[in-house]
């Protein structure tokens, strides 16, 4: 039989394999965007189903590429999605699946780095995406920041990280992973590990595991505190992590002894032997040194 007359293979959604799709929009994947494209819709339904419930409000999702993730979430029952990408290639590509799924997916071209989200879409809004990596952390560091100013900022983000960053995300004090990003993602947000994605689920395989990190934010933080001032304080403690915090506080433009002391942390602790609320406790104590409200 001529190959040139058979009918094109479909996916279970009714629409063109994904690597037809990469094929037919010549939609090579670009280092420098982050491009690893997921193929498997099984794969990507399954995500879809831990940002969910996908039946209510607007859901976000940065980067859909050629669209598997995007087609996991619709085929999964998102009512709306907004998917965020910078790469015009993609948008020819998508508009097949905007045209599948009339009034339920919508694509905009945009940098998510220079996009306010809760200007796009109404509250609810969720955030489900296979992050490019280059930029993860920038992003989810963003929105923990409007977090902290209304934590129904965001009902959900479910996110695809290096396993690397999503053990930091999720780790516990005394531990080698636990750094600045679990201390300001704990102080607001429960952090979930779901399940790892093997590099060969994807294409061009990357060279690390994948990880998919549930992140809900809480009602309130975990303790009182001033984002800008735990960021500080992380930083000085952390930058060090090796000395003491008698040590590595040094470097603020308090009395470092004193503060210490005021907060009731033991001088001769680590940065990483700190709970989140002891962290807490001391932004709140170097503030009221400072006079700041
Ligand atoms: N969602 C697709 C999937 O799961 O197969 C693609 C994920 S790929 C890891 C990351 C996607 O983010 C790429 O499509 C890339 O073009 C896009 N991207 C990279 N930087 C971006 C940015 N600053 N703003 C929006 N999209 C971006």
């Amino acid at each position: 039989m001529d190959d040139s007359t058979e009918t094109p293979r479909l996916a279970q959604d009714g629409l063109p394999l994904l690597k037809d799709v990469i094929n037919q929009y010549g939609l090579m994947a670009k280092k420098s965007l982050g491009q690893n494209f997921l193929l498997d819709l099984n794969l990507t339904a399954r995500i879809a189903r831990g940002g969910g419930p996908l039946d209510e409000g607007t859901i976000i999702e940065i980067g859909p590429g050629p669209g598997g993730l995007t087609r996991g979430l619709l085929m999964e029952g998102a009512k709306s999605v907004l998917s965020i990408e910078k790469d015009r290639r993609c948008l020819e590509a998508l508009a097949e699946v905007e045209a599948a799924y009339p009034g339920r997916f919508r694509v905009m071209e945009a940098d998510a780095l220079e996009l306010d989200l809760t200007k796009e879409a109404p509250a609810p809004r969720r955030i489900v995406a296979n992050l490019p990596y280059n930029v993860s952390t920038v992003l989810l560091v963003g929105w923990l920041t409007q977090i902290a100013e209304d934590p129904e900022t965001y009902a959900s983000l479910t996110l695809m990280f290096q396993k690397e960053v999503a053990e930091r995300l999720t780790a516990q004090p005394r531990t080698r992973d636990y750094g600045r990003l679990s201390v300001l993602t704990q102080w607001l947000c429960d952090a979930h590990h779901l399940f790892d994605i093997s590099p060969k689920a994807f294409t061009p395989p990357p060279k690390i595991t994948s990880t998919v990190v549930r992140i809900t934010p809480r009602s309130k933080p975990l303790a009182p505190a001033r984002l800008t001032t735990l960021e500080k304080i992380t930083e000085a403690a952390f930058g060090k992590r090796r000395k003491m915090l008698r040590q590595s506080l040094k470097s603020l433009d308090v009395d470092s002894m004193a503060l210490i002391e005021e907060a009731g942390v033991r001088e001769t602790a680590r940065a990483e032997e700190l709970s989140v609320e002891e962290f807490c406790t001391l932004a709140r104590c170097y503030d009221a040194m400072l006079g700041n409200g």
